[in-house]
């Protein structure tokens, strides 16, 4: 019984892992050329950002390990200088599983201290029961920092700033200032509703105060990678943190006049708004579970 248990076990991880390889080989990367040296490449997971130029390429988070290779021939297409460094803007799989190959290969990785420490660690993501196995050495940040760290290369000046307790406890976001790009990884989920990941200590409140932020800095020609969805910009970006306030609000209220989660979902408070950013990663029920869990967190 147990053999068979076992044959069957292996049967459907095969199974799986060929399903997962079919997907990924029909993954393509797409560059778009952003600004002035600055490009934005889309494939599967986070979106990638590049500066290019005669220093080398510096590029912010690498997707999944599966798509380095793709990754690396469409930046050979821009670039033929070497990849010097790799900005993980948090520590999800979606950011960072190219890490272990661009390492290999020599590139620097930086990050917030919370990256490294988390990445170091087996980690684990509640909203979607998902264990994390601790990353080996080479795919980890090598140099790390607390507030900000900035580099003068390609002629610009890359400002990288951490931003507390927002997506997770260890986000940057990152300002070409020569070319007016900003880079905000998770911190915005352009024309879907954003993930929150309460257990890497994430928050609402850090959200909204960050994307405030990021408008402060910019202006009406600024181009933003976002970290999911397409190239943005600042009228796109105040759509959003309008979006998040009511959402924040709602869920609030709910809360207080002692609404269960069932009761929430059953309501469906977000009718309004869940056709235009309902459609993305997740839908409007999975998001008011995980905003449930992150603003009663926030309550306490
Ligand atoms: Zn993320």
């Amino acid at each position: 019984m147990n053999y068979f248990k076992k044959i069957s076990l292996s049967a459907l991880i095969i199974v799986t892992a060929s399903l997962l390889q079919a997907k990924e080989s029909e993954i393509k990367i797409t560059t778009i050329n952003v600004n002035n040296g600055v490009y934005m490449l889309m494939g599967q997971g986070g979106n990638i950002g590049l500066s290019v130029g005669e220093d080398g390429v510096f590029m912010i988070d690498d997707q999944f390990a599966p798509l380095s290779a793709k990754i690396k021939a469409a930046i050979s297409k821009i670039s033929k200088k070497p990849l010097k460094f790799v900005i993980n803007t948090h520590w999800h799989f979606d950011h960072t599983g190219g890490n272990e190959n661009f390492g290999k290969d020599g590139a620097i990785i930086v990050s917030h201290n919370n990256v490294r420490k988390r990445m170091s660690k087996e980690g684990f993501i509640k909203a979607f029961n998902k264990t994390i196995p601790a990353a080996p050495k080479v795919a980890l940040p090598i140099i790390t920092f607390n507030d900000e760290i900035n580099f003068y290369f390609n002629n610009e000046e890359i400002e990288v700033l951490h931003q507390k307790n927002a997506h997770t406890d260890g986000d940057s976001i990152i300002f070409f200032k020569s070319s007016n790009v900003v880079h905000t990884g998770d911190i915005y989920f352009n024309g879907f509703y954003p993930f929150i990941d309460s257990s890497s200590q994430g928050s609402m409140n850090g959200i909204i105060t960050s994307v405030n932020y990021i408008l402060s800095r910019i202006n009406d020609k600024t181009k933003i990678i976002p970290g999911h969805g397409k190239l943005s910009n600042k009228k796109e970006l105040i759509s959003y943190r309008d979006t998040l306030i009511i959402l924040r609000d709602r869920m609030q209220a709910l809360i207080k006049e002692g609404k269960s989660i069932d009761e929430i979902i059953a309501m469906k408070p977000n009718a309004d708004l869940d056709e235009t950013w309902g459609k993305g990663f997740l839908n409007p029920e999975t998001f008011l579970k995980i905003l449930y869990g992150v603003i009663k967190d926030n309550m306490k």
